[in-house]
């Protein structure tokens, strides 16, 4: 079996490293407001400052028009923010791969650490272009990839730049990938999953995979009323998707074939409008009247969901139970993520995006055992799908 290429294997002395990480951070007037991603590829930056190599770092941020640079996108914030960090100084460049880049990459000592602009500031970062991914291999002797939350993309940065030069998995890339692929080969037991969000269709092969996996799968978000559609029921004016009710209930059958106990809702939140100031009614959901729409798993559905996650011994979670943005709608996707925190002797996976989102919300984060920097690159992991991002990180790479 292949295996990622540590930088622990790498010695960095005197060389120029370029390193992919994920430094998409909200900012506010210049500065970062939520530094998370920035603080996780902490331990991979200064592994290589000791080893004395010579940094140039790159990120995207946001989603540019990749026709130059555009202030509201710029990795200046990041660049302060990462030099506050470290306690040293963080040069940026002013471009991608022109002459600013150049001469800051050329300039740099042994340890020092350099930030090239935003990567996506260059429309052929998107498209892996040979030719985009040959100028940021010529900045650099050797290439880490630390960016997990863009691995499932084959962009010039994450996969063209890998296949140029020597290769290797930075710590933060090392654990994601370690932790999921973990989780799903050898899972401490019963191993639960909690998936919940907006759509079916979105989560259809997740739910597949896990399938084959779990021993039970907790469903909550708008993706239980085409559940409960496909069983008969009426879901009022909840969310749903009518076309995927057949898929549902294959995945309910595929469940009871494999004896995975499968939870759907026994009671939800409803409203007549998805407003925070709508008045929230409880209904069975044998009963959701026409013009009620569902916002939330119920009380009874919660203490339910909330006891299984009790009794897990691993526990995975993707997607709300709720609109847990808006307060009413919010408490079943809040006792859930009390439910995991709470269990203490599991080991409890947030797997990115809106949960991550509800967790930090709920104060929680603290009480995980892992939270992935990754939403998209992890449901694509966990469906078995390989990562363009880390299969170039892999020793049985052909030719290195
Ligand atoms: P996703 O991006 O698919 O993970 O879905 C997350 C979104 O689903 C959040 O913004 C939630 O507000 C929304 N959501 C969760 N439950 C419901 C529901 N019952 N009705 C409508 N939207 C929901």
């Amino acid at each position: 079996m292949a295996d990622i290429r540590s930088i622990d294997d790498l010695d960095a002395r005197g060389k120029k490293v370029l390193v992919r990480v994920d430094f998409n951070v909200p900012t506010k007037d210049g500065v970062v407001t939520d530094d998370t991603r920035i603080q996780r590829a902490l331990p991979t930056i200064q592994k290589l400052i000791a080893d004395g190599g010579r940094m140039i770092l790159m990120s995207h941020k946001g989603r540019p028009s990749g026709n130059g640079f555009e202030a509201e996108f710029s990795n200046a914030p990041a660049a302060a923010r990462l030099s506050e960090l470290l306690g040293q100084e963080v040069v940026l460049a002013e471009d991608v791969t022109g002459p600013s880049a150049a001469q800051v990459a050329s300039a740099l000592g042994d340890g020092q650490v350099a930030l090239l602009e935003n990567v996506r500031f260059d429309g052929r970062e998107k498209k892996n272009d040979p030719d985009f991914a040959r100028e940021l291999a010529s900045l650099a002797d050797v290439y880490v990839n630390d960016a997990f939350g863009t691995a499932h993309r084959a962009h010039a940065s994450t996969k063209g730049v890998a296949d140029l030069l020597p290769a290797y998995a930075g710590y933060l890339m090392q654990k994601e990938v370690g932790t999921l692929t973990g989780m799903l080969d050898d899972p401490k037991r019963p191993f639960i999953a909690v998936l919940g969000g907006s759509k079916v269709s979105d989560k259809i092969k997740v739910i597949d995979a896990l399938l084959d996996k779990v021993d039970g799968l907790i469903i909550g978000g708008a993706m239980c009323f085409t559940f409960l559609m496909a069983e008969g029921k009426a879901t009022g004016a909840s969310l749903v998707e009518p076309d995927w009710t057949d898929r549902a209930r294959a995945m309910m059958e595929k469940a009871k074939a494999n004896g995975v106990k499968l939870h759907l809702p026994v009671d939800v939140v409803a409203a007549k409008a998805m407003e925070e100031d709508a008045e929230a009614f409880f209904v069975s959901v044998d009963e959701i009247p026409e013009d009620l729409m569902g916002l939330d798993i119920g009380p009874e559905t919660a203490d339910i969901y909330a006891d299984a996650i009790k009794k897990a011994a691993c526990v995975f979670w993707n997607g709300p139970m709720g609109v847990f943005e808006m307060e009413p709608f919010s408490h079943g996707t809040r006792k859930v993520a009390e439910a995991i925190a709470a269990n203490a002797e599991a080991d409890t996976i947030i797997g990115g995006g809106d949960s991550v989102a509800a967790v930090n919300q709920f104060g929680l984060a603290d009480e995980m055992t892992f939270i992935s920097t990754g939403g998209g690159a992890s449901m694509e992991l966990v469906q078995g799908e390989e990562l363009p991002g880390v299969a170039a990180l892999m020793t049985d790479v052909e030719g290195r």
